[in-house]
């Protein structure tokens, strides 16, 4: 096993985790850091914390948010700052806003757009009121918005004239909770025709002076929605006392010193964007860069480069994205002021990180979590040596385990390394999720022991570093977003030609895993080239590129269970080429062995 040590001597400036053992051995949540001190007793916002703390410290006039917008033809970059004194006068306008609109406490404030100033606003403005806050991903097609809005009991949403026209417009009449769209780039003013109110006419009418709700602790903040292997999408809640998680894994994690340009590459719309994005970064007080683009290699290499940017947060994607670049790309750029590299969301090869190393003159720092645990759980950090194509090791405050399930639904937690099972949180840190909305059974289903259980497979070695094996169900992880395959199977089904449909992840080597359909068809239809374009082009046009899948296989028939669920995982084996397991409950082997029509 190659390792990747680290010295002192390497250090641009010391980390702020330096003793893995004693750290851990110290840590006690009751006495971490309290970033909402300031609010009172018992009071705590995660927008006070990010944003009105600072209004009169040290940070005021630095800048908070530097938005990359266009990149000229000779490479320079345009950009606009929006210091944090800005942003503290912005947010109390908005939170004046949605007071104006008798939006309060507990109401549910969503955003469907890009990554503008108005996100941002929205966002701090609308958890200083005490509204609970979802970022829906604006490349979202139709039915996931449709969808997570019924399920979150959206108040008011707020986007942009162009998703409006094509994503809203026809489905604003299902949208039954929905009381005010609020739309930001509007010239006109409020259009009782589409139903919108204009955000910045609004704003403008709004005054500055916006005492921030006291909100406690456990008072819901944040509504990410995340997927599974069946029934719709969970809406994971989220408390404001996840503010300290958010903190402190700024602090140990991440390694941000107030002086940083940070840039997380995450969509806000993904809880990685939102916790590390949005909220960690403003905590700190650092310049968080904001790219209002998609990626592209050399946009990328620049605005790292003339950013100067510190600490970088991004997705073993686009790491591999920038290795297809190739190696003459990166050698245009220098990089003196990057001193950190992290990455999240998917299992990031050994190669990706030793790729950091050469090209970068830094490894990559792979760590894990996910939308339930709210804030990064296991790390690889600047002080601590790597083991390429590791997750790293709990953070101080985490306790992690791997665990068999035993027969009685009980489970037990395997001391011996290198053996593989569940991996499994003890219950106790603040950014937990508390509930999945309106599915007590599933969110009830996630503990046992005093256990949160992740669905992640995983292994842990005899230095306590642990491994990603897989996933224990059957959702797919596609550039760095999961997504559920029965939301994918429900879109296909619409479609009028579709009789059924089996969705799988398949292998990737750049984006992880793409997503393939299995596609039965009614009686008429005949599975040409011509139809296939036809469900692909209806799955883009409903789920949203980012969720369709990109691979259709039309078959005569597919494998089910004898209780009659589809069995996704033998439908996967066959793709891959691998042993079928135990088959014993497919229904009707001669059927489901059945060739293919076309591929
Ligand atoms: P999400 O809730 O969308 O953030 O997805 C969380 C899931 O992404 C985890 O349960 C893992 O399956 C996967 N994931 C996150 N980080 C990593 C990582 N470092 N290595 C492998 N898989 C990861």
């Amino acid at each position: 096993m190659t390792v990747i040590h680290k010295a002192a001597k390497d250090w641009k400036v010391d980390p702020n985790f330096v003793d893995y053992e004693g750290t851990r051995r110290g840590f006690d949540w009751s006495s971490a850091p309290d970033v909402c001190a300031g609010m009172g007793p018992g009071a705590c916002n995660i927008a006070y914390a990010a944003v009105d703390r600072h209004q009169d410290g040290p940070a005021a006039s630095r800048t908070a948010l530097r938005f990359v917008s266009a990149l000229d033809t000779d490479g320079a970059v345009a950009t606009r700052d929006m210091s944090y004194g800005e942003l503290g006068r912005l947010t109390r306008q908005f939170t004046n806003v949605l007071r104006s609109l008798a939006i309060g406490r507990g109401d549910r404030v969503f955003t469907l757009m890009g990554r503008t100033p108005e996100l941002y606003i929205s966002i701090m403005g609308a958890l200083r009121n005490g509204s609970v806050v979802s970022p829906l991903f604006s490349a979202f097609g139709p039915e996931p918005i449709a969808t997570r809005l019924s399920i979150g009991e959206c108040d008011v949403l707020i986007t942009t004239k162009a998703i409006f026209r094509k994503k809203l417009a026809k489905i604003r009449d299902q949208l039954t909770s929905v009381r005010h769209i609020l739309v930001v780039d509007d010239t006109v003013d409020n259009d009782a025709a589409r139903g919108t109110l204009n955000f910045w006419h609004l704003m403008d009418k709004a005054d500055d002076n916006a005492p921030i709700e006291p909100t406690t602790a456990d008072d819901p903040a944040l509504l990410h929605f995340t997927s599974g292997t069946t029934g719709t999408p969970k809406g994971a809640l989220h408390v404001h006392g996840a503010v300290q998680m958010h903190y402190l894994t700024g602090l140990y994690a991440l390694d941000l010193h107030p002086e940083d340009i940070y840039w997380c590459t995450a969509d806000p719309g993904w809880v990685t964007g939102m916790s590390y994005g949005v909220i960690s970064p403003l905590l700190h007080g650092v310049t968080s860069i904001v790219d209002e683009a998609e990626f592209d290699a050399t946009r990328w290499y620049t605005i790292l480069q003339s950013q100067g940017v510190s600490v970088w947060y991004t997705a073993p994607t686009a790491i591999r994205m920038l290795i297809k670049a190739g190696p003459e790309l990166a050698a245009q750029f220098t990089f003196p002021h990057l001193r950190f590299i992290a990455s999240v969301g998917e299992p990031l090869n050994a190669e990706a990180v030793w790729w950091g190393q050469r090209v970068l003159g830094l490894p990559i720092h792979d760590n894990w979590w996910q939308t339930e645990t709210g804030g990064i759980m296991i790390a690889n950090t600047p002080a601590f040596d790597i083991k390429p194509g590791s997750m790293g090791r709990p953070l101080p405050g985490i306790d992690a385990c791997v665990v068999r399930h035993r027969d009685d639904g009980s489970v037990s937690v395997i001391d011996e390394p290198d053996v593989e099972g569940e991996l499994a949180l003890k219950l106790g840190w603040p950014s937990m999720f508390r509930e999945y909305l309106h599915q007590e059974d599933r969110y009830r289903k996630c503990f046992t022991d005093g256990l949160y259980l992740t669905g992640d497979l995983v292994k842990r070695d005899s230095d306590g570093y642990f491994w990603f094996v897989g996933r224990a169900d059957d959702v797919i992880k596609s550039a760095g977003h999961l997504i559920g395959p029965f939301e994918v199977e429900n879109a296909l089904t619409d479609h009028p030609a579709v009789a059924e449909a089996a969705v799988i992840g398949k292998p990737d080597p750049t984006v992880g895993e793409v997503v393939k359909a299995f596609v039965t068809l009614k009686d008429g239809f005949s599975a040409d080239d011509e139809l296939r374009l036809d469900v692909l082009g209806h799955a883009r046009k409903h789920l949203g590129a980012a969720v369709a899948p990109k691979e259709i296989e039309f078959v005569d028939s597919l494998p089910h269970t004898r209780s009659g669920k589809i069995m996704r995982r033998l439908l996967k084996a066959r793709e891959l080429g691998l042993p079928e397991g135990d088959i014993s409950t497919v229904e009707t082997m001669a059927e489901t062995h059945a060739p293919a029509v076309s591929s």
